[in-house]
């Protein structure tokens, strides 16, 4: 690839560039109307398309054949801006001139009338890094600008703009890119580049784009040049300096500290950026082999060639540690990297395990809850984790109930458990009405029972009710709120 990819995909009519819909709408109307502006203040972050959309504008007044205020990309002015040979756009960066010499030149020009178009158009990029002559100078223009002058000035930081520059000209704010215009943005640029990416590594790189065009691109261009025909998830994590070890420490510290709600929140995290969680569950292992390596004395952490920082995180966990804590979470997460093969709901497993490891600590005071929360009543803690149980075997219900009747358990899969009402009636809630009467069908009420009855050994009566239905009941009758591993049911019943 000769040229970035932010040059060589840069939008060259209204219709090419993706977001920022407000300010083309009242751009192209302006054009259609022929009443654009002298003066425009373009505002917002890098990289959200400011020049782009001011060069677009350059074209669009001069261009031969606009139509419907929209650039034809052929006559001859529209073709010199876009190959960058048009005498009657000018550009400055402000960043690298902020001298009045350069402003007075630009009022030079400003008297002339155009050589080819029907207006002389300044772009002004960073424009708040003029000095105090410079703005004045141009202030005096923007005072009493010719007819055929347009300027446009781009900032990225609008509060350092003379009041009376703004006040003189048409402020338009341009917005972040979201996350959703970046994908579609990579979907246009690898139709047309011959490389395969993975759907998760493209989700990552938008992210760490973090609402910039500009960023994305190269980020892309970085991990196009990889050379791979097939990029994946570990190579984009290797550009974007994300360490699997730092993933793997942050999820072992919500282990070691207790925190159910964080540690499900971070697997269900896991799950909506589309990971392989065997994958994750095998890398978090292997992380744990180090830690248990440390632990015994078989290696030292300086021969493990880690980055320093994953070191001493690593040092630290092992001595925060105890050896039966150490191996009983091992053994947890070894038992949901076998469950996530056969279970229909992969993050279940390994969610399930979390809940159990922390309830463990809840249980023996390795780790108190936080303080700033009510305490519950004796009797709540009791039902919650009895609730606790059948979440964590709700994985099995489900495999179960599948043997049985595969049309049921798509239905139950949508289900939350809401609570075990005195140990013995299990409380399920349904978004629709049609899975609850599915749920509810006396043919299959009988099959969930008598799996129950299996999975727990006493009977369990179910009783099924629609979500809103649960938001119309007074509050007392909700699980009770506060503890740590109540909280992380919720949020692990939402994802069943
Ligand atoms: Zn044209």
């Amino acid at each position: 690839m000769s040229q970035a990819l932010y040059r060589k995909y840069r939008p060259q009519a209204f219709a090419d560039v993706i977001g920022q819909d407000i300010i083309k709408t009242i751009l192209q109307n302006a054009l259609r109307l022929g009443q654009v502006g002298h003066a425009y203040l373009f505002t917002g972050p890098r990289g959200v398309g400011k020049t782009t959309i001011a060069r677009i504008l350059a074209k669009a007044v001069n261009c031969e054949h606009l139509r419907d205020g929209e650039v034809d990309n052929k006559c001859a002015n529209c073709l010199a801006v876009s190959t960058g040979r048009f005498l009657d756009l000018i550009e400055i960066d402000a960043a690298s001139y902020t001298g009045v010499d350069n402003i007075r030149e630009i009022i030079e020009h400003v008297k002339f009338a155009p050589t080819t178009g029907r207006y002389k158009v300044f772009i002004i990029d960073e424009v708040h890094m003029l000095s105090k002559a410079a703005f004045s100078a141009l202030l005096k223009t923007l005072e009493e600008p010719p007819a055929h002058a347009i300027f446009i000035m781009a900032t990225t930081e609008a509060h350092k703009v003379p009041e009376t520059v703004v006040s003189r000209s048409q402020r338009l704010d341009f917005r972040r890119v979201s996350k959703r215009d970046i994908l579609s943005l990579f979907e246009f640029v690898l139709k047309q580049e011959d490389v395969n990416i993975a759907k998760e590594a493209l989700s990552l790189l938008a992210e760490a784009a973090d609402g910039s065009f500009r960023d994305a691109l190269s980020l892309l261009d970085q991990v196009i040049s990889f050379g791979a025909k097939k990029i994946t998830v570990e190579q984009v994590e290797d550009a974007l300096g994300i360490t699997r070890t730092a993933v793997s420490q942050k999820f072992l510290d919500f282990l070691i500290r207790g925190e159910a709600a964080p540690a499900v929140e971070f697997v269900k995290r896991l799950t909506l950026e589309g990971r392989d969680l065997q994958q994750f569950t095998r890398i978090f292992l292997e992380y744990l082999r180090l830690v248990l390596f440390l632990k015994l004395g078989v290696e030292k952490s300086a021969d493990l060639g880690l980055a320093e920082e994953d070191a001493l995180g690593l040092k630290r966990q092992s001595s925060e540690l105890q050896s039966a804590r150490l191996l009983e979470i091992i053994k947890a997460i070894i038992e949901a990297y076998r469950e996530i093969k056969t279970v229909p709901v992969p993050e279940l497993p390994l969610m399930a395990q979390v809940l159990a490891l922390c309830r463990n600590t809840l249980e023996k005071g390795g780790s108190p809850p936080r303080t700033d929360q009510p305490k519950n009543e004796p009797g709540e803690v009791n039902v919650n984790l009895a609730l606790g149980l059948v979440v964590e075997k709700w994985a099995e219900v489900l495999a179960r109930v599948k043997e049985y009747n595969h049309s049921l358990l798509s239905s139950l899969r949508l289900g939350r458990l809401v609570e075990l009402t005195g140990g013995e009636e299990l409380v399920v809630a349904f978004p629709y009405t049609f899975h609850k009467d599915t749920v509810e069908a006396r043919k299959n009420r009988i099959v969930i029972e008598q799996v129950l009855e299996e999975v727990f050994g006493s009977p369990l009566r179910v009783k099924v009710l629609l979500e809103r239905e649960i938001k119309d009941e007074p509050a007392q009758k909700r699980p009770p709120t506060g503890d740590l591993l109540g909280e992380a049911v919720r949020i692990l019943g939402e994802q069943l």
